[in-house]
C-alpha cells in the first residue's frame, strides 16, 4: 500500500520521477476492467487551491470523487478519524485525499488499509505543494543544485516552509529564510537567515509565506502595515531582485502585506502558474498511489 504522507519517506528519485510525470501528462486512469477509481476528499481545514486542484485531477483522470462534507457527516457526532477512514475504505474507496488541523494526522491511520494522500497536516507537513513548488522552480531553471531559494515570512508556523526547506536542501539548492525573528525556528532555518534587503537581492526564487495567523493562538497580532514595510515584498524591494529571479507564493495572498498588490502578477511571478502546476503535480500523485490498486488501464481522452 503506497501512502503519500510526507516526503521525508520519499526517494530523490521518486520525487524526480514524480515531476517528469506531472510535466509531461497524463491520460485517464483505471483499473483493468475499466471499473473506474474512486476518491474520496476529506478536508477538515478550508482550502480552495488544494481541494479544488485535486478534484480536477480526478475529473481529468476519469476518477470519481466523493465529496465528503464533515460539517454534515458524523464527524460532528464525535466520530473519530480512524473510524471515518475505515467506514469509506469498506464502501470501496480506492484512495483519500485529507487535510486535517492534527500534525502528523496520518500517524494513527497505520493501519489501515487504503492509500493517503496528505492535503496539508496542521504546521507538519504539505508534500503535494512541495511538488509543485518544485515543479515550478525545475520549469524555470532545469536544476535545483545551487538554485538560492528564500523562504520568508511565517516560517514557524507554515507547513509549506517545513516540507519545502527540507526537500529543497536534499535535492541541492540552497536555501536561507527572512522575516521576524519571533517566527523563524531553528528546526527549519538552522543559521541561515537574513535581513529581507539582503535576501531580495541574493535570491534566485524568493518564496513568500501568508501570515498563518489561525496558528497564532492569543499573541498572533500583527500590524500588517508595518509588517509590509518591515519584512514584505515591496515595489522597492522587487526592483533589487536579479533579472531572472521569480516570486513564489502559496497562497492565498494577503495583498499589501506579504507583498505589494501590483506584483502578484508581474512578470516574475509565478504565483498563478503554481496553481496550474498543482492539477499536473495531483495527476501524477493520484496515479502513483492508485497503481497499487492492481493494474492501471491508460485510455486516451478522444
Ligand atoms: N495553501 C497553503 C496551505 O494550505 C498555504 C497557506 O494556507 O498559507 O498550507
Amino acid at each position: 500500500m503506497v501512502q503519500f504522507t510526507t516526503l521525508n519517506e520519499i526517494s530523490n528519485e521518486t520525487i524526480m520521477q514524480l515531476l517528469k510525470r506531472a510535466e509531461r501528462g497524463i491520460d485517464m486512469l483505471s483499473m483493468s476492467g475499466s471499473k473506474r477509481f474512486t476518491v474520496a476528499n476529506l478536508f477538515y481545514e478550508p482550502s480552495t487551491r488544494t481541494k479544488s486542484s485535486f478534484e480536477m485531477a480526478q475529473k481529468e483522470l476519469n476518477i470519481h470523487s466523493l465529496h465528503f462534507d464533515v460539517t454534515s457527516s458524523s464527524v460532528q457526532k464525535g466520530e473519530s478519524l480512524y473510524d471515518t477512514v475505515k467506514t469509506l475504505e469498506a464502501i470501496g474507496c480506492d484512495a483519500l485525499v485529507i487535510r486535517h488541523p492534527l500534525k502528523a494526522f496520518y500517524k494513527e491511520l497505520q493501519d489501515v488499509n487504503i492509500p493517503i494522500i496528505n492535503g496539508g497536516d496542521g504546521a507538519g507537513d504539505h508534500p503535494t505543494q512541495s511538488l509543485l513548488d518544485l515543479l515550478t522552480i525545475y520549469q524555470e531553471f532545469k536544476t535545483f543544485k545551487d538554485i538560492h531559494v528564500v523562504i520568508s515570512g511565517d516560517i514557524r508556523h507554515s507547513r509549506v516552509a517545513r516540507t519545502n526547506a527540507a526537500i529543497l536542501r536534499r535535492l541541492g539548492a540552497n536555501v536561507s529564510f527572512s522575516g521576524p525573528d519571533e517566527w523563524m525556528d531553528y528546526d527549519i532555518t538552522y543559521s541561515n537567515v537574513v535581513p529581507v534587503d539582503q535576501a531580495v537581492k541574493a535570491a534566485d526564487v524568493m518564496m513568500l509565506l501568508r501570515i498563518q495567523t489561525e496558528r497564532h493562538g492569543q499573541n498572533g497580532f500583527i500590524d500588517q502595515e508595518n509588517y509590509h514595510h518591515l519584512y514584505g515584498l515591496t515595489i522597492e524591494r522587487e526592483q533589487q531582485m536579479k533579472d531572472h529571479s521569480i516570486i513564489m507564493h502559496p497562497a492565498p495572498v494577503n495583498r499589501n502585506v506579504e507583498i505589494a498588490s501590483e506584483l502578484v502578477e508581474c512578470s516574475r511571478s509565478r504565483i498563478f502558474k503554481q496553481m496550474t502546476n498543482g492539477v499536473k503535480v495531483r495527476k501524477a500523485v493520484l496515479e502513483h498511489v492508485l497503481k497499487t490498486k492492481g493494474e492501471v488501464k491508460y485510455e486516451n481522452i478522444v
